[in-house]
């Protein structure tokens, strides 16, 4: 079977230079005046260390010369104080930069989370339906604070560590070479560990990602407002922390491996620097006492090796050792920003446009088999169609298919001859209201739930209170207290907490404000008892008139009206037609309708 949602495909490796080549233009755009200020700031505090060498060897050499009688006094004190000055300056700097630096975070952080959540908005829906892409764009989350870091680290590195370590290679190969070669064994074996570490944290995530994943839901098992109640009720918060403390035990296992893994290759790296730190003290009083160097350059050196060390330290094992860890973390912030939005732009499609479905086959992500297989129909404009059939049997993956929600992996949904594969799912979307199963209403006033229907439209009490009439409550009603400003949420106050029968009708009210060419219904009533389904299915069918509608429903009671109906069974359509047709037909439909009937007559249907 042809499956072509179902590639485990290995993940692509980015690289270092194209990640820098991606992330240091955005990061850099993200606050580009703030950037280069902190950048200015950086630089002058470069070189106003590399000023230090040079006025130190002054400063020594005048004073060696001064002991033995034979120097400039002037110099020497020029000397002294233009060191002082640099030294009061760089202090000076240090607050400022750490005020632009703070606040060049606050900005580029905020601007990357919101280009975050406008991508999310356009993806592509089906990527919510595939775990390993979800775990993708749990990583990139990591990755939004790996790539700020990245810039930084980048900025340290050349605007600071290498033009610094560059003007003291230099004078040392003018003095004495062989200071340079002893300070290459500082941390010539430090570039073969950062590749390793690199290795290292990059599996570590791979692996810990679908881990967190899990952990994070047995807590929203035991915690969020959606589970909390059943949990308790069930006493299953026993079973969840159980759960929850195996599955740290198994992050926090791979974190100290990985952790351990990590201080092998340090300490090895530090007892070969250490050697090379060890020769350059030798070599420099060695040569002091040859003659090779002056007092003045003995002292440059002497007194810059702990800042040369502190630089190589922070350059190699801070610096590139961040950049190798955050590595994996930042690719995989750039394969989010990578991942395949809306599949095309927005097409303008015609209201009332004519829908055709053509051997339509779809299947989820890394799942076996077809949840729609083969159906094909055509469904004129205005007309009622019911999608009935067992749970399972594929009705809402139908639906998410006609409304172009999914694309077909294979045959097509067209609007009036463009196929939703053509078209960004708002083409449709526009014309659509809808009401699934699992809808929630939003933690906000019901006024405002009811807007988000249609945010377009001109609000009108009328409009508003008609919307709650559809889904069969009124705004005055006790359990709303504030009317339509009610809070629908505990979590605020004043805010009141609604049954699951309260939400659903809020839903329903605010997919009946918005007025649309195409109305799909997809059973959701499951948390309203009977009687008032088949109240708020009537008034759908009130309002399916002159406009094309879908009916999603186990229950066929719903459905006579319909003017067509299709039965689903395994992603097939195995019965169409009417319910009379239907029932004339004596099959699955007659079967499952009879079996039904029990429950209508005792409601007095
Ligand atoms: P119905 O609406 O008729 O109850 P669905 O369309 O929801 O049926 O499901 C059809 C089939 O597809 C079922 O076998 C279901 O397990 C499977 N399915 C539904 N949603 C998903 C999903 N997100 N990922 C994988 N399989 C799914
Ligand atoms: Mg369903």
């Amino acid at each position: 079977m042809k499956k072509p949602n179902d590639k485990k495909t290995k993940k692509e490796k980015i690289g270092l230079i194209k990640t820098a080549g991606i992330v240091v233009p955005y990061i850099i755009k993200t606050a580009p005046k703030l950037f280069i200020i902190s950048c200015f700031v950086f630089i002058l505090q470069t070189v106003l260390q590399s000023l230090q060498i040079f006025l130190l060897e002054d400063t020594f050499g005048g004073a060696a010369a001064f002991a033995e009688g034979k120097g400039n006094v002037g110099s020497f004190v020029f000397a002294i104080c233009a060191f002082i000055a640099t030294y009061i300056i760089s202090l000076c700097l240090s607050p400022i930069a750490n005020y632009v630096d703070t606040k060049f975070n606050q900005l580029s952080s905020n601007r990357q989370k919101l280009d975050m959540y406008e991508k999310m908005s356009r993806l592509e829906p089906i990527i919510f339906e595939d775990t390993d892409k979800l775990d993708d764009i749990e990583k990139a989350n990591n990755g939004i604070d790996a790539a700020r870091n990245f810039v930084s680290t980048a900025k340290q590195i050349f605007l600071s560590h290498i033009p610094y370590i560059t003007v003291v290679a230099v004078y040392l190969v003018k003095r004495e070479p062989l200071l340079m070669f002893a300070m290459l064994l500082i941390f010539m074996p430090t570039f073969f560990q950062q590749y390793m570490i690199k290795k290292l944290y990059r599996d570590k995530e791979d692996e810990s990602a679908p881990i967190r994943r899990k952990k994070d839901y047995y807590s929203e098992c035991m915690t969020s407002p959606q589970y909390y109640k059943e949990t308790r009720n069930l006493g299953a918060v026993k079973f969840f922390i159980g759960r929850y403390r195996k599955i740290s035990g198994e992050l926090i296992k791979l974190d100290v491996k990985t952790a351990n893994k990590k201080e092998i290759f340090y300490t090895l790296t530090t007892a070969v620097s250490l050697i090379g730190t060890l020769s350059v003290y030798y070599l420099l009083f060695l040569f002091l006492m040859n003659g090779r160097i002056s007092v003045g350059e003995f002292a440059a050196v002497y007194s810059s090796i702990g800042i040369i060390e502190g630089r190589l330290h922070n350059l190699f094992y801070g610096s590139i050792g961040a950049i190798s860890q955050e590595l994996p973390n930042l690719e995989n912030y750039i394969r989010f920003l990578r991942l395949p939005c809306e599949r095309a732009p927005e097409k303008e499609i015609d209201q009332y446009a004519e829908i055709e479905l053509k051997n339509v086959k779809f299947s989820y992500p890394n799942q076996e088999g077809f949840a729609v297989d083969g159906i094909s129909f055509k469904i004129s404009p205005r007309e009622t169609v019911a999608i009935v059939g067992e749970n399972g049997s594929g009705k809402s993956t139908l639906i998410k298919l006609i409304t172009g929600y999914y694309v077909p992996c294979e045959g097509e949904v067209t609007y009036n001859c463009i196929p939703t594969s053509n078209m960004a799912f708002s083409s449709v979307a526009k014309h659509l209201s809808a009401v699934y199963q699992r809808y929630p209403s939003y933690a906000t006033t019901l006024r405002e739930n009811l807007i988000l229907g249609d945010t377009e439209k001109d609000v009108t009490y009328e409009e508003l209170t008609k919307a709650c009439a559809m889904a069969g409550f009124t705004p005055d009603e006790e359990w709303l207290p504030s009317g339509l400003e009610t809070m629908l949420s505990r979590e605020f106050d004043d805010g009141v907490g609604l049954s699951g029968g309260q939400n659903q009708r809020i839903s329903i009210a605010r997919s009946f404000y918005r007025d649309s060419d195409i109305i799909v219904l997809d059973e959701p009533t499951a948390a309203i008892d009977p009687i008032e389904e088949a109240r708020i299915y009537g008034r759908f069918a009130e309002l399916s008139r002159g406009r094309t509608s879908f009916i999603v429903t186990h229950r066929l009671a719903s459905v006579k009206v319909a003017d067509r109906i299709i039965m689903m069974k395994n992603g097939k359509a195995i019965e169409t037609g009417t319910h009379e047709e239907l029932m004339e037909l004596n099959g699955e439909y007659r079967r499952m309708f009879d079996s039904q009937r029990q429950w209508y007559e005792d409601d007095g249907e």
